[in-house]
């Protein structure tokens, strides 16, 4: 995990199931130490982009409903709520720690354009520049799953901006410690494959697309993110979220979750 140790640009993901309860309301408590950490990262002299899920769910839960909506309107309209309350919050934290996070909301066709990705490049790096942590996200209120331009799940999105800004490297925080030989949750004799050095279609077969009922991950889309990102050169780390102080292990350079070597 040396390459840990010396990355000093990182892109970090963080999903719905690790930032919200099965309520759908938000974990304060995970959220503020989150940024905390973040915060002391940083201060520590490496830059962070935060890649974050959750305004659906959280979004549903603000408006009482008892599920993520399932029909598009309904999931724009939930993250027009539950953005807005994301990056309030995380606004207010990263100010108490003297940082400031700037909202970022990008769609496929951003990507897909060669001018509008400039834009988008040059945006995020000036961000950078001045020393804010930019929180990015799907532009959901606008482009959900059912549309053909729609990323879908933030897995992807994360790797594509670890692209975008040059990550030295790309830290998905879910809610499983890495990519096990079976499911964890439901098989005991599961092991922990600690180092990836790459994905082909026997891994691909081994995992299942099944994430929680809050988020919409599962490990499929961590290992197709973690595909993206080594082509572009940059490692890729799955790990749990759960309590974010172990990122200070991982950046340490000990073992944590699996990482995906970079091509
Ligand atoms: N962009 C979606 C949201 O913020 C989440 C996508 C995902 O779960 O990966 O609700």
């Amino acid at each position: 995990m040396k390459q840990l140790k010396d990355a000093r640009r990182l892109v970090i993901k963080v999903g719905t199931s690790t930032l919200t309860y099965e309520t759908g309301r938000l974990n304060l408590r995970r959220v503020e130490t989150l940024v905390r950490v973040l915060s002391d990262i940083k201060n520590s002299g490496r830059e962070i982009l935060l890649v974050t899920s959750a305004a659906i769910g959280v979004g549903a839960g603000l408006l009482g409903l008892p599920e993520r909506p399932r029909d598009t309107a309904g999931k724009q309209a939930a993250a027009a709520v539950g953005q807005s309350e994301l990056m309030n919050t995380y606004s207010r934290h990263f100010n108490e720690y003297g940082h400031v996070a700037g909202q970022v909301l990008i769609t496929r066709d951003v990507i897909e354009n060669a001018t509008r990705k400039q834009n988008a490049v040059n945006t995020l790096t000036q961000l950078l520049a001045y020393g804010v942590v930019p929180v990015v996200n799907e532009n959901d209120t606008v482009s959900t799953e059912e549309l053909d331009y729609a990323f879908g799940e933030n897995d992807t999105l994360a790797a594509i901006v670890a692209g975008l800004v040059g990550a030295d490297a790309l830290i998905l925080l879910t809610d499983i410690d890495g990519l096990y030989t079976v499911d964890p949750r439901t098989d005991p004799a599961a092991e922990k494959i600690p180092v990836v050095t790459k994905i082909d279609d026997q891994l691909m077969a081994m995992t299942s697309g099944a994430g929680t009922r809050r988020g919409t991950g599962g490990m499929q889309t961590k290992l197709r993110a973690a595909k993206t990102a080594a082509a572009a050169g940059i490692p890729t780390v799955v790990m749990e979220g759960l309590d974010p102080k172990r990122l200070y292990d991982l950046l340490d350079g000990q073992p944590c979750g699996t990482l995906f070597e970079a091509e």
